[in-house]
Formats: structure tokens, sequence, C-alpha cells
């Protein structure tokens, strides 16, 4: 049977990403090894860190004066590297989330956080709105989706101070404008690799201005310097992510993608709104992702949740329980996702309707 997959990360990448990614394993680049047993310093690898950092670029058009680079340890180790070396005094945090929160949490240990506004009072079901960023702190951080909750800013803020922001799980999604932005981080595991790589996309001017010694590592500079290759970087998932960035370039781009993802998104919010057995988890339109789409049963509906969980399930349909936090359903569409996944999807859920 077909299987739909939409799980939330590890998640679905290309059929391309798959299928090169196990040519490199049996033959890398010509050179009768596996891309498991070969240096990263060799020629053929940094060939690939090359293009990879190329591509990053072309795609989200990123400006003169920013490096790409690629780091093991995840978003999560991004929460402490960003503050570690970018917090001097004070830095503001937008608190959408579960992923938000660590991020606060970790930037604590460092100096003073100041939590600009919250979601958290309706469960991070909105982006809150109308809050205002101090002028005197050293950045603000915001993450652009929030994956457990389904919320998503789509638009890329004006604010008179650094902005930095996770997009674990939107990167190359839709176009942005990186010049907004000072940082932008994520794990590599939503929209385009295996996991165990974290891009870093940062400008080059906002590091060196903290007081405090930073540990090699846990150093920026380093990985710029150094070009990722400090230490070993983690080789298969940067290859696996090279192969993705072609697949997207091929596509057409992030402005292809974008297209495609509202037309998904689209389709299926249209459905739960339509669907009697189904409500939207977020109320505001314009506060959804096009990533995660979450939904819970409608009122008098509630006990059939088992149910339909079920029937997809029968249908192919995998990764569709909404996280424990929210509960109800999550369809993660990333880019990789085809149309036909999310047509299924709709029809389960009208059949479903059918027969209650
Ligand atoms: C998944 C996720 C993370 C955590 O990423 P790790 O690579 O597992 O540390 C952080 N932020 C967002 C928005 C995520 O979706």
């Amino acid at each position: 049977m077909k299987k739909h997959n939409f799980f939330a990360g590890p998640s679905i990448l290309p059929q391309f990403t798959i299928e090169e990614t196990i040519k490199g394993i049996q033959n890398f680049s010509d050179t009768g090894l596996s891309v498991l047993e070969i240096s990263h310093r060799s020629k053929e690898f940094i060939a690939v860190v090359e293009e990879a950092q190329d591509l990053f670029k072309e795609l989200l058009k990123i400006p003169e004066g920013y490096s790409v680079l690629f780091v093991g340890g995840g978003a999560s180790t991004q929460f402490l590297m960003v503050a570690y070396n970018l917090l001097n005094k004070k830095a503001a945090y937008l608190n959408t989330g579960a992923w938000a929160s660590k991020a606060l949490k970790e930037a604590k240990l460092f100096g003073e956080v100041v939590e600009v506004a919250s979601s958290k009072d309706k469960n991070f079901s909105y982006i809150p709105k109308g809050y205002e960023v101090p002028a005197d702190v050293d950045y603000f951080h915001i993450t652009t989706n929030n994956t457990i909750y389904g919320t998503e800013i789509r638009e890329d803020l004006d604010v008179n101070v650094p902005l930095i922001a996770d997009m674990s799980s939107d990167i190359f999604s839709r176009p942005i404008d990186v010049s907004k932005y000072d940082m932008i981080y994520g794990g590599a595991q939503k929209n385009l690799a295996p996991s165990g790589v974290t891009f870093v996309i940062i400008k080059n001017d906002i590091l060196g201005k903290v007081d405090r010694p930073i540990p090699t590592m846990m150093n920026y500079q380093t990985h710029i310097d150094k070009d990722s290759m400090f230490n070993t970087p983690p080789v298969l998932p940067i290859f696996s992510a090279l192969q993705t960035l072609r697949w997207l370039k091929a596509q057409g781009g992030v402005e292809a993608m974008e297209k495609i993802n509202i037309e998904k998104a689209g389709w299926l919010y249209d459905e739960i709104e339509r669907n009697k057995c189904f409500k939207p988890a977020v109320a505001d339109k314009n506060d959804r992702s096009l990533m995660n789409i979450c939904f819970v049963m409608a009122e008098g509906y509630e006990e059939l949740e088992k149910d339909f969980l079920a029937l997809a399930t029968s249908k192919g349909m995998m990764g569709l329980k909404g996280h424990r936090s929210v509960g109800g359903f999550r369809a993660s569409t990333y880019n990789a996702l085809p149309q036909e996944s999310v047509k299924a999807l709709v029809e389960v859920m009208a059949e479903f309707e059918k027969n209650h």
C-alpha cells in the first residue's frame, strides 16, 4: 500500500534525496568508496560542502556578508550558542511555543532576558501581536514556525534590533528577505535532510561583541574561519542536504515551493473548516502554519478521535497523531510531501464524515 508520510520530524524527504543518498553510500562521486568512509577533508567532500553553501546562498538569495555553516548538535545547541555569542547584557524573546521557551531558558544563563510577548495563555494557539521590542537589547529572537502548535510567522518582521530566527521547520518553504535577519538557524530534519546537521546563516559582523570568553566549539567564529571543518562535520546528513537543495532548485526554488505549499495547506484547511467532524486548532487564519496543520475533533465528535486515526492509518497515513500537548491531529505538509498525499487525506476526512 502507498504510504503517506505526515510525520513532523524527522519527516518526509524527496524521493530524489533518498535515491541519491543510497548511490552516494554505495559509490561516492566515482571514488569507488562510500560517502560513509571517506575523509571529510577529501576534495570530493569539500566540493559537497561548497555546493551546499552555494545553493543555500542562491536559493535564499543570501546577500554578501553572511556565512552559511553546517554544524552538529541540533537546533537545541543553537539555543545556547546564540546567547553565548551574541547576548552581552540583554536580549528579547517572543514566546510562541515549546521550542521558543527552550531557547529563552538557555538565554537566561547568559544575561537578562525580556519575554516581549507570549501565547502560553491559550496553549500557544496564536501568534502574539502588538508587542514592543525594547530598543536596548542585543537581539530579538523568534521561532518562525511552531512545529508543535501549527502556528507560523510568515512575514519577515521589521524590527530595529538584530533579528534572529529559528527556522527549523519552515526553511525553504517560502522566499525570505535574509537581509532582515542577523542570523537564521535550524535543525535539518524537518524540511531538508536526515537529522544530525544544523544549518546556520549568520551575518559576519555581528560577532566579537560580547565580553565573555567563548569555548572554541561554541564560537561561531571558529566555524566561519574553518568553513564548517574545524572538527568532523555530520558528513552523511550534509551529503543528503545537498541532494535536497539540488531537488529544490530543479523544482523552481522557494518561489515554486511557496505556491505549492499554499495550495496544499489550502486544500486541507478548507476541508477542516467544511467538515462537520473537525475544527482547526488555530482560529486565526493569518497565524496558521503551512507546514504543520493541526486540527481536532469538532464539538460532539470528540470520542471519535481514535476512530479517525484508525481509518487514516488503514489507508497508509502515517504520523497524523497530534503532539501530546495539543491532542487531535497534525498533518505535516513539508516541501517533499506530494499533493496527492494531501488529496488522499482530504478524501479520508470526507469519507469519515459520511460514515458519522
Ligand atoms: C524540531 C525543532 C527544534 C529542535 O531541533 P533539534 O535539532 O532536535 O534540536 C527546534 N526548533 C523548532 C522550531 C523545531 O521544529
